[in-house]
């Protein structure tokens, strides 16, 4: 078959004020910037993306996949009418070259609202249908793939023939699911009916940082899942959510597509009875305050433990629509930093390393000062004072289970060692970014000279993305919640368009 592939992905933070532009879709970072036609096979290829491994999988089992747009752009507020409506144009004019079409897919991230739209993965998905049922005397199944975070709805779910999600957070399978979809899709079509398909939204939100798959309750939950999906032979999606969208689906979904309506809706309803029961257990994790975590991090240095403590400043990660450039965990550093006896030994010395503010500005001054130069400035408001410690410029290689040894190019990077007014070293040191990229994969520290186990304490702009690679080497791991647009607790948003009867976060009274 010869099935048209394309991919137009935004997660977006409706609470994060600056918009997405058109650009933010062009410009490369963690992903391949946009592409167009065959361009799509080098952009994609041997990546951990949804479309790179539905289209291999594609090409071995003797499908045709033509690419048509790739687009993706980094989490933040609302995707601009004007960036949606061309990028769809292009994907309509790319998809009009192909009149011999037997199928269309789309990796889709699930979670993006635009200026107009809401729920505008169904917009887009809506505007390809109508191409397909004015050119085409037959119909054309549309299948998709969505993120974990998609925030599935009831419009998404008649649209498509067929929908699947990746099932891990960190998302160590995106490519996996792009595979496992182009089987599906196999094993299901030419169909002369559509298949039979149910969804229903949970009652209550999923904090980001509770849905990680290596932790309880979710990785029961997903075990669960897959004994059910091959107990009834259907497919069986699960997707938690990305809470900071305020729209009216926004939260977790369940959803299946099978060959037999009554199989389809018992395996829904197990699953959803499951996270039912499990919503107390999702309600016991615990965020720190910065006040909390200065006393967690001051008894780590003290203690001179072996292995890092990882400190998630989850509410600013760039990866949910932070700005990620807050300063809340660096002023309780450096605080911590002075505050700590000079007589403490060479190994409870060992640095505290923040990683990655997204500073354009100061690393480009950084850069032209040079290594060995002292910078002395503003981040994000507060003063700076810091020596050059190393500097990197355009790709390097993703390294960890996320990345897959990928290209990332984020810019211009600088590393500040902070020193006092009389250049005594604070022991703090700050890694410096041209784009927002949270930081998921070990080798985006090691770019700038910093060994992650050599560290004391190590803090991440990430929720949980940055487990795949860092966990390993941590003595424990805390969520701390400091400024930032992505906060922690989902009941804590001004939410405006919530459905009713949905609760803002899982509750210990229920279940
Ligand atoms: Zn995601």
């Amino acid at each position: 078959m010869q099935i048209a592939v394309g991919g137009f992905q935004h997660e977006t933070n409706c609470f994060q004020s600056n918009p997405t532009l058109y650009q933010d879709f062009v410009t490369a970072g963690g992903w391949p910037g946009l592409s167009l036609g065959a361009d799509i096979f080098a952009a994609v290829a041997g990546r951990n993306l949804a479309i790179a491994g539905f289209m291999d999988r594609a090409r071995f089992l003797g499908h045709e996949p033509v690419p048509l747009v790739w687009a993706n752009a980094q989490p933040a507020g609302p995707v601009e009418d004007q960036a949606f409506d061309r990028i769809s144009e292009v994907f309509i004019e790319q998809l009009a070259q192909y009149p011999s079409l037997d199928a269309v897919y789309l990796d889709l991230h699930g979670a993006m609202v635009t200026d107009s739209h809401d729920d505008a993965d169904s917009e887009f998905i809506r505007l390809i249908r109508s191409f397909l049922s004015r050119h085409f005397a037959r119909p054309i199944p549309i299948i998709a793939s969505h993120d974990w975070h998609g925030n599935v709805s009831p419009a998404r779910i008649a649209q498509l023939d067929l929908l699947d999600s990746y099932q891990t957070y960190p998302h160590v399978d995106m490519a996996a699911t792009g595979a496992r979809l182009c089987d599906c899709f196999t094993r299901y079509f030419p169909r002369n009916r559509p298949l039979a398909r149910r969804m229903v939204k949970t009652d209550y939100l999923i904090p980001l940082t509770a849905q990680c798959s290596l932790s309880q309750p979710m990785k029961g939950l997903l075990q669960l899942r897959a004994e059910i999906a091959a107990e009834f032979n259907l497919v069986l999606g699960f997707t938690p959510g990305f809470p900071p969208s305020d729209i009216a689906m926004v939260g977790p979904a369940v959803f299946a597509y099978g060959e037999d309506q009554r199989a389809v809706d018992e395996a829904v309803n197990r699953l959803v009875t499951a996270i039912h029961n499990a919503e107390s257990d999702f309600a016991r994790e615990e965020i720190l305050t910065l006040a909390a975590a200065k006393t967690i991090m001051r008894d780590h240095v003290l203690g001179g433990g072996v292995k890092p403590l990882i400190l998630a400043d989850s509410q600013d990660n760039p990866g949910a629509g932070g700005s990620s450039d807050t300063t809340g965990v660096l002023q309780t550093a450096i605080e911590l930093s002075l505050s700590l006896p000079l007589s403490l030994s060479p190994s409870q010395r060992r640095p505290i390393v923040l990683a990655l503010f997204y500073a354009p500005v100061v690393a480009s001054d950084c850069a032209a000062m040079g290594v060995g130069g002292v910078y002395n400035g503003l981040i994000n408001g507060i003063k700076i004072r810091g020596r050059i410690a190393a500097l990197h410029q355009g790709e390097f290689i993703a390294t960890g289970p996320m990345w897959g040894d990928s290209v990332m190019n984020l810019g211009t990077m600088a590393r500040l060692d902070l020193v006092a007014e009389d250049d005594s070293d604070l022991g703090v040191k700050i890694l410096l970014a041209s784009q927002r990229q949270q930081p998921s994969s070990q080798a985006m520290l090691r770019i700038l000279g910093i060994e992650p186990k050599s560290m004391a304490i190590i803090v991440l702009k990430s929720s949980v993305h940055f487990r795949a690679d860092f966990e390993a080497i941590a003595e424990r791991v805390r969520v701390v919640a400091a400024p930032g647009v992505n906060l922690a607790n989902p009941a804590d948003f001004p939410y405006k368009k919530l459905r009713p009867n949905v609760r803002r976060g899982p509750n210990l009274a229920e279940g």
